[in-house]
């Protein structure tokens, strides 16, 4: 497997990032995950718009054009023969010596690239539905910026390994926020979509975006709002979506079962629109 590392492609087993990297020591530094389905990325240029944008909320300079970034994830797509899968891309302020503030103004940024293999189309997961739990949301006040500071995050995710279930919906002031990596989603029994509204207290999903557009033209009334966790107990159907997990049907949030614990007409029909929107880009 080849990587990308700072301005190179790389074998796996030699990329290297010296310890003084700032993503390393303070989780200073962004990331982005674009799906590749069919050997092409899907999406991606809503990926590279919310990479710029993590950057310049941080003040990292973008070391890449959009069509840079475009050319290399290609490229390494292409060499690394991924038919089905995932471009990770990570950009950290850069190597210095430990100090808090940013180190000098010409410090190059690491920038990092790598593709895995993942079934995404075929997920079994996606047949059966999936199992969630929540958690308390321990995260800090800047949700819509893809940090690499995944802590909350790691633990919300392992909890739910911990009950044996897929994704943690996290929960902040008795509502949903969203997945440990996804957004969450319900259908209510009279047809409304509801999602939480973008602010700082989620990230804007691009899966969420394009799931959004696909709605319009259907019979769901869209209803950004936040949810409790009883309303979620008690919709009619509940998924999340994600670059990775595309429309994930929610079968069950803490041992209660949505609906009749199967995944629901709704949620089918936005997976399958999503896949014929993924499979043209
Ligand atoms: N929220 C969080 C916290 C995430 O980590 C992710 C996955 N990156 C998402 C939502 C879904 O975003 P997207 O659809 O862009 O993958």
């Amino acid at each position: 497997r080849t990587v990308y590392l700072d301005g190179r492609f790389v074998p796996f087993a030699e990329a290297r990032v010296p310890i003084m990297d700032r993503g390393f020591l303070f989780a200073d530094g962004i990331y982005e995950v674009s799906a590749v389905l069919e050997g092409r990325l899907v999406d991606n240029a809503a990926h590279l718009a919310r990479l710029d944008r993590s950057l310049s909320e941080i003040g990292i300079r973008n070391p890449l054009s959009s069509e840079e970034w475009t050319r290399l994830q290609t490229e390494l797509v292409a060499s690394n023969g991924v038919r089905e899968g995932l471009v990770y891309m990570q950009v950290t302020r850069g190597v210095a010596e430990r100090d808090f503030a940013f180190p000098a103004a010409d410090t190059p940024p690491t920038v990092v690239m790598f593709t895995q293999e993942k079934a995404i189309r075929a997920n079994p997961l996606a047949e059966s539905g999936a199992r969630i739990v929540t958690v308390e949301d321990l995260r800090w006040k800047r949700r819509d910026i893809k940090s690499v500071a995944l802590l909350a995050q790691v633990l919300a995710k392992q909890a739910a390994a911990s009950a044996g279930v897929a994704e943690a919906w996290m929960v902040e002031d008795g509502a949903v926020t969203e997945g440990s990596s996804s957004t969450a989603f319900i259908v209510t029994g009279d047809n409304r979509l509801v999602t939480r509204p973008l602010s700082t207290a989620i990230l804007p999903g691009i899966t969420r975006q394009a799931v959004l557009r696909l709605c319009a033209e259907g019979d769901l009334r869209i209803e950004e709002r936040p949810f409790a966790v009883e309303e979620a107990v008690a919709a009619a159907e509940a998924f999340y979506t994600s670059a990775s997990a595309f429309v994930m049907p929610v079968v069950a949030i803490d041992g209660y079962l949505i609906g009749d614990g199967r995944p629901g007409p709704h949620t089918r029909r936005l997976r399958e629109l999503y896949m014929g929107m993924a499979l043209e880009s």
